[in-house]
């Protein structure tokens, strides 16, 4: 990593406002020398979306529903350059794979959970697609089918229960009076809070339910578990671990192991230049 920059998303229902925002984060990290001579271009965004063309519907940005996001960064920045897009969590997938935690293993699964749930897959040493390019949406998996309803539409996936923005809702439900987000619902957990902790318990299960169904479908050897929600401790990855116990029967889905992003924070970016330097396959080094 040469060098990096984030910005916040704006609050906006105008798409064009988002890409502004967008611009301006390359127009800035290009004005640092170091990043300035580039190659390829490799970008991870939520999914889902067309693929390969790179057109986006982000399910936690409603703002951009079909957005040509791939042919505007090829417009303004790319040039003659290779440019490919992929849903974010299949590069923190590749990323883990290739430099990671996943590193050595040929049956990996990556997932983000933050203000989404998602996932990315390379199985026998090569991502995977899917038929449109969107496979790997652990986050809709369905867990609990009475539970609450998703922003795709379904009811009960496991990103209703265990995104972010879910926690914080579940936990103010029961009486947290703090910040309402999934990181602060994270430390008052940490310190003990009843709510806080019901709600990470209550993530970390739907995400241990989802990951032992997802093993026992794949045949995994690692799952490499990144995103903000992931950092908050033992409140997360107890419950998440007590759960896939519970559920993984068989000796092949048990022996699946558990792991954090070693590639931390910044997996899927790093991932977004490993697809963009092998976009065809992945293998381990
Ligand atoms: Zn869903």
């Amino acid at each position: 990593m040469l060098h990096s920059a984030r910005v916040a998303t704006p609050v906006t229902a105008d798409a064009e406002v988002v890409w502004s925002a967008c611009a301006s984060l390359l127009d800035d990290v290009l004005a640092s020398a170091s990043a300035a001579a580039y190659d390829v271009v490799g970008i991870g965004c939520g999914g889902p979306m067309r693929w390969p063309e790179g057109v986006v519907s982000p399910g936690n940005m409603a703002v951009w529903r079909k957005f040509p996001l791939l042919e505007r960064v090829r417009e303004a920045y790319v040039g003659a350059r290779p440019a490919v897009l992929h849903n974010d969590a299949v590069a923190l997938a590749v990323g883990e794979h290739r430099w990671g935690a996943g590193r050595g293993s040929d049956h990996v699964m990556g997932v983000t959970v933050s203000t989404g749930v998602g996932a990315g897959l390379v199985l026998d040493g090569r991502r995977v697609d899917g038929g449109t390019g969107n496979a790997g949406h652990l986050g809709h998996v369905v867990v609990d089918p009475d539970g609450p309803v998703c922003s795709c539409g379904g009811r009960g996936c496991a990103e209703a229960v265990a995104r972010g923005p879910a926690i914080a809702s579940y936990a103010v439900g029961l009486g947290w009076a703090g910040a309402a987000t999934g990181v602060a619902v994270g430390a008052g957990a940490r310190a003990g809070d009843a709510a806080c902790l019901a709600a990470y318990t209550r993530a970390g299960r739907a995400l241990g339910i989802a990951i032992a169904s997802a093993a026992a479908l794949l045949d995994l050897d690692v799952v490499v578990v990144g995103g903000g929600i992931s950092l908050a401790g033992e409140v997360f990855w107890t419950p998440l671990r007590v759960a896939f116990d519970a559920h993984a029967g068989w000796e092949f889905v048990r022996r699946c192991r558990i792991v954090p992003a070693a590639l931390g924070e910044d997996a899927a970016l790093i991932g977004a230049a490993a697809l963009a330097l092998e976009p065809p396959l992945v293998g381990s080094e």
